[in-house]
Order: structure tokens, then C-alpha cells, then sequence
């Protein structure tokens, strides 16, 4: 943009002086043609003026009257007469005077001889015209009028008589009423003499000025030739080249700013003098100032458009410096919130992790919160069998010293019986005890809930409540952590056992059916069943109705639910007691597919004839 402004202000300079010089050259042309035009009318006019006056002396040279008048100058009728005549000449060719001088330069006969300032008597032998008549040729020459301080032309011719030169004839032309023609021109027009004085002008105060400084020998010839009697001859101060045509002049004033002319100019030889034109060149110049004007709106015109465009080239600049910086900052206000954002992933999973692990105690404790409720029934469990191993020892030990060998085998055969049944009971509780991975596995659900009785069944016993299974042949394996569903196992029929202790009929049923791809775990007791304002809250954490619960169990078993893709429900049987249903999505279909049909989970009945009763008499 710079570069193009640079370029733009070369450019206007380059064709400020192109136009300047184009226009400068064809104003010049144009002002020299006119100006020798008007050179040459003007020299034309006065070469005709002179023309009318030419001759007049020369048919005078001979007349009888003039020749008569010079032979007989003291004849003062004669001179009268040609006074008279001298008069009528002049006044017919309409020339300023007419006059006669004798051989001596002194004027004898005058048309204005009855003026004060009469020519008559005066001596013009110091004169050109008279010299030059006297010699015998025709007299021309212009100067200022001695008498009158007129200028005039004069044309004069000797007077001949037999051969002789007796006097001189004189015809002077008055040179002002030339310049009246020429007045109001806007050009100077003059008539100038050898030393550049000027005779004739249509500027009256250039009249008898000459055109430069004249050298004091100069001026000292002039005033000896009295061509302009007393007149000082003062300098117009031109400077330039006055000889070249044309040529360019300047005229120094005491205005601040000089005056420049255009100089035409042409020597009359005949005429004895050069005539000029001074033209000013004010026009010129004039039409430069317009050219350039016009030249610099344009550029200024063009300045603007490029201002305009660089304006706007510098907004679009501006627009997208600022879509930069904004980009910039925005990609930095990612990177920040990003970076943020991934420690508060960081932090959030480690909170996770956690929560996870917390959880994962949580199920523990809760887990060893059930065994410890379980604990009294099971190391009931545990004693009995260990008190009937010590009387089966005690009683194999008598029999061994009977010899009495049948009945110690027995014994010892029970001892076994038993002591496999605490393992059985012990590996159980270390099963269910254990901290769970977490990881799913598939398991045969049967299994699952078997153990999870198993579990359970000293408690049952000790409260005598009856519990029932209804596997309705479904043999499925799901995709679960096997020790958290025997926990959730756990905790729901732990709750049963719970609920219905104060019923009269202590019964559980436990009972499992197919929907779908999912089965179902049901687990029915003939408890009160769940009030309506409780069934909203049972799975919230903390919940409970009891005075020594946690209110973790439900809240856990839930939770481990839907970490196994499963669910759990609670609702209320009607007119009986609460039903939990437990729904995991099925891994494996069972390939005996006589019991698998989908049954809808309410037609199962709470004992039906495939439930297994479990025995409620101890051992
Ligand atoms: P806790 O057993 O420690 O109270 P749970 O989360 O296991 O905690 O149970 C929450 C509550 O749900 C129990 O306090 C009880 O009011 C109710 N509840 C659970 N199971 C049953 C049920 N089978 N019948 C009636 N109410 C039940």
C-alpha cells in the first residue's frame, strides 16, 4: 500500500511536469502565432500609414510655387501664398505640417505660420531628414517636434532647380493617432529606434523609455541628435534576449513579482525603426494553473479511492489480526479449560476409584454385618455336630474296649459324616466371607442361591420359619459376581426371616422364572409386607425401620444389582407379605429345555409341588 502511494505521488509528480511543459509548449505555440499575426498587421498598418506620406514630398520638389518661394525669401507675398499653399498640401493629405526650408535649414514657409509656435524661422539643419534631403535623397525620420514636442515621422525631398538643390520640402506625420488604433490590446505594441528606445506604444508609460539600461555614451549621442529634444530617456528595465524572435522577456517593477512577455518583433529598414509585440504570458500560466489544478484533483480524487481502499484494507487487516488473537486466545481458553479439565477427570476418577474401593468396603462390611448376624446360628450350627462328634468319640472308645468293633466303626463313620459337614458349613462361610473381585463370571444361578440358603438355614431353623425353593427347572447360567449375589441373596432373605418373625406363618418362598432373555429371582415372605410410604425409600441409603439397622443392606444389594446389568424391585404380594424380585439378563440357555419355558412371574405360586422344603427340625 505504501509502495502504491510512493508510486501514486511519483506519478502526480511525473505529470505535474508533463502537463506543465504540454501545456507550456502548445500556449507558447498558439501565443507565437498569434502574436506574429498581430506583428505583422501591426507593422502592416504603420508600413501603410508611412506609404500615405511617401510620396507627398517628392511631387512637391518641383512645384513652381515652392521653387519660387525659396528663390525669393524676402518676397513676403510670395510667402503668404505659399503659406497658403503650404496649408492646403496639409490639410489634403491630412498630415500634422507641411513646411519649407531653405538651403541653410531655416524654415521660410509653414502651413502653421500664423501659429505661435509657427516653424517659420527655425533652423532644422541639425536634422536627419534635412541632411539626408539636402544630399539629394529622400528624407526619413522620426523624432520628437522641437516646436511642438510632438512626435511625428517626417518624410522630406530637396527642392531641385536647374539642377540644384535650393531647399527642402517636409511632410511630418502626427504618430499618435496610430497608437489610438492600437489602445485597449491586451498586448503591448511598440515602435522602438536603434538603441531600443520606444517611439511609438499603445502603453503611454512606456513612450520614450527605452527597453533596457542605456550605456551614459548612449544617452549622451541621443541627446546630441535631439531626436527627443530634452527628454531624459529613462529604462523600462527589461531583461532577456531582445535580439532573438521570439523571445521571452521579463520586466522588473517594484511589484513582487516580475512580468514575463512573449517578444515578437520585425525590423522596418525603410521605416527605420523595429516594430515589437510584447505579449503577456499571464495566459500561459493561467492555463497551466487550471491544467494543474485539474491534475491534482484528479490525483487527489485518486489519493482518495486509494485512502478509501486502504482504509479498508486495513480494517479487513485489523478484522483478522483481531479473529487471530481471538482464535489464539480461545484455543488458549481450551487448552486452559482442557487442561483443567483433565484434572478434574483425574481427580474425579481418582474419586471414583475411591468411591469404588469404598464401596467395595461398604459391600464388605455390610456382608460381615449379615455373617455377624448369621454368626450365633452358625456356631450353633457348628456346636451341635461338634458336641454329638465328642459323644460318638466317647461312645467309639467304649465300644473299642467291648471289642465290640461293628458299633465303633459306626460311630466313627458318623464322626466323619459330621466332621464333613462342619468343612461343608466352614467353606461356606470363608466362600462368603471373602472380599469379591468385582469381576463377573458366569455362574450357574441354582448354585448361587443354594449356597445362599445353605447360609441362612441355621438362622431359619433357630426361628422356625420355613422356607421353600421353587427352581422350576431352570437351569441357567448369568454373568455375575457370585459372592455379591449370594450377598444380595443373603440380605433378602435375612430381611424375610426378619419380617415374618412376628407372623404366625413363617414361610419363605424362593422361586425363579424366565422372561424373556432375563430370570428372575423371586423372594416371597409372609411377613406384613412393606407400608406404602416406606416402598419409595427402601433402597435409599441408611433406610431403616428397625431399631439396630444399618439400612446399607437394600441400598447395597442394589447397587451390586445394577453393577451385574441387573435389578431389583420390592413390592407387596396381595393380601400377603413383601416380594423382592431380583432380574439378571441370561448368559447361557440351558440346553434340558423342558422346564424353560417363560413363565410370567406372577403365575409361580408361592409353594408348588416342585419346591424343595427345606428341614426345620434340628439336627
Ligand atoms: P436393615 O435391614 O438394616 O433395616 P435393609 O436395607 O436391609 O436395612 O432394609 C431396609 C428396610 O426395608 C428395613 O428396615 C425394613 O423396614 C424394610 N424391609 C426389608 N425387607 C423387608 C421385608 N421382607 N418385609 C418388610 N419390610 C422389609
Amino acid at each position: 500500500m505504501l509502495t502504491t502511494r510512493k508510486f501514486l505521488i511519483g506519478f502526480y509528480l511525473i505529470s505535474l511536469i508533463i502537463v506543465s511543459s504540454w501545456v507550456w509548449r502548445s500556449g507558447y505555440a498558439k501565443l507565437v502565432s498569434q502574436s506574429n499575426q498581430q506583428l505583422d498587421i501591426f507593422a502592416t498598418h504603420l508600413q501603410s500609414q508611412l506609404q500615405r506620406f511617401d510620396a507627398i514630398p517628392k511631387l512637391l520638389f518641383d512645384q513652381k510655387q515652392v521653387v519660387a518661394s525659396l528663390q525669393d525669401p524676402d518676397n513676403s507675398q510670395l510667402q503668404q501664398k505659399t503659406n497658403r499653399y503650404l496649408k492646403h498640401v496639409n490639410n489634403t493629405i491630412g498630415a500634422s505640417d507641411t513646411y519649407l526650408i531653405d538651403i541653410n535649414g531655416t524654415t521660410i514657409a509653414a502651413n502653421n505660420w500664423r501659429d505661435k509656435q509657427t516653424f517659420i524661422g527655425k533652423n532644422f539643419a541639425f536634422r536627419p531628414y534635412f541632411q539626408q534631403a539636402v544630399s539629394g535623397q529622400q528624407g526619413r525620420y522620426f523624432a520628437l517636434g522641437t516646436t511642438s514636442g510632438q512626435r511625428g515621422y517626417y518624410f522630406s525631398s530637396p527642392v531641385i532647380n536647374a539642377g540644384n538643390i535650393i531647399g527642402v520640402v517636409v511632410v511630418k506625420m502626427d504618430l499618435s493617432k496610430i497608437e489610438k488604433e492600437w489602445t485597449g490590446k491586451q498586448a503591448h505594441f511598440m515602435v522602438t529606434d536603434d538603441d531600443n528606445v520606444i517611439f511609438i506604444s499603445n502603453t503611454q508609460s512606456w513612450l520614450l523609455h527605452s527597453l533596457t539600461p542605456l550605456s551614459a555614451e548612449k544617452l549622451q549621442r541621443i541627446d546630441r541628435s535631439r531626436r527627443y529634444g530634452n527628454k531624459t530617456i529613462a529604462a523600462l528595465n527589461f531583461t532577456g534576449q531582445l535580439e532573438d524572435n521570439p523571445a521571452l522577456l521579463q520586466l522588473t517593477t517594484s511589484k513582487p513579482f516580475a512580468t514575463n512577455y512573449l517578444s515578437m518583433s520585425k525590423h522596418m529598414p525603410t521605416a527605420g525603426w523595429t516594430v515589437r509585440v510584447f505579449t503577456p504570458l499571464t495566459t500561459i500560466f493561467i492555463d497551466i494553473a487550471i491544467g494543474l489544478v485539474l491534475l491534482s484533483l484528479v490525483f487527489w480524487l485518486l489519493n482518495l479511492r486509494l485512502k478509501l481502499s486502504m482504509h479498508k484494507h486495513q480494517r479487513a487487516k485489523d478484522k483478522e489480526q483481531l479473529r487471530i488473537k481471538t482464535k489464539y486466545k480461545l484455543k488458549q481458553e481450551v487448552k486452559r479449560r482442557t487442561a483443567d479439565l483433565n484434572n478434574e477427570i483425574i481427580e474425579r476418577q481418582k474419586m471414583e476409584q475411591t468411591l469404588r474401593d469404598t464401596q467395595k468396603e461398604l459391600i464388605q462390611t455390610a456382608k460381615l454385618a449379615v455373617l455377624g448376624q448369621l454368626s450365633a446360628s452358625i456356631s450353633h450350627e457348628l456346636n451341635n455336630p461338634l458336641a454329638a462328634i465328642r459323644s460318638y468319640a466317647d461312645n467309639a472308645l467304649v465300644f473299642l474296649q467291648r471289642e465290640q468293633y461293628q458299633s465303633t466303626d459306626d460311630n466313627l463313620q458318623r464322626i466323619i459324616h459330621l466332621t464333613e459337614r462342619m468343612a461343608k458349613i466352614s467353606s461356606q462361610l470363608k466362600f462368603f466371607a471373602r472380599k469379591s473381585s468385582g469381576e463377573l463370571h458366569p455362574v450357574p444361578l441354582l448354585n448361587v442361591i443354594h449356597m445362599a440358603i445353605e447360609l441362612v438355614k441355621p438362622q431359619l431353623k433357630s426361628n422356625q420359619v420355613a422356607i421353600t425353593l421353587d427352581d422350576a427347572n431352570i437351569e441357567v447360567l448369568v454373568n455375575v459376581d457370585q459372592v455379591q449375589l449370594e450377598q444380595v441373596l443373603v440380605n433378602l432373605l435375612s430381611n424375610a426371616m426378619q419380617a415374618v418373625e412376628e407372623s404366625s406363618n413363617k414361610h419363605i418362598h424362593v422361586s425363579l422364572c424366565r422372561v424373556q432373555q432375563q430370570v428372575i429371582v423371586q423372594v416371597d415372605d409372609s411377613g406384613p409386607g412393606i407400608s406404602k410410604d416406606n416402598l419409595s425409600q427402601l433402597f435409599d441409603p441408611f433406610f431403616t425401620t428397625k431399631e439396630t439397622g444399618l439400612g446399607l443392606g437394600l441400598s447395597i444389594s442394589h447397587k451390586i444389582m445394577r453393577n451385574m446389568q441387573g435389578n431389583i424391585i420390592a413390592e407387596n404380594r396381595p393380601n400377603a407379605g413383601a416380594r423382592f424380585s431380583l432380574s439378571l439378563p441370561l448368559t447361557m440357555v440351558p440346553t434340558a429345555t423342558t422346564s424353560a419355558t417363560t413363565i410370567p412371574a406372577t403365575a409361580i405360586p408361592v409353594t408348588t409341588t416342585q419346591a424343595t422344603i427345606y428341614p426345620q427340625a434340628p439336627v
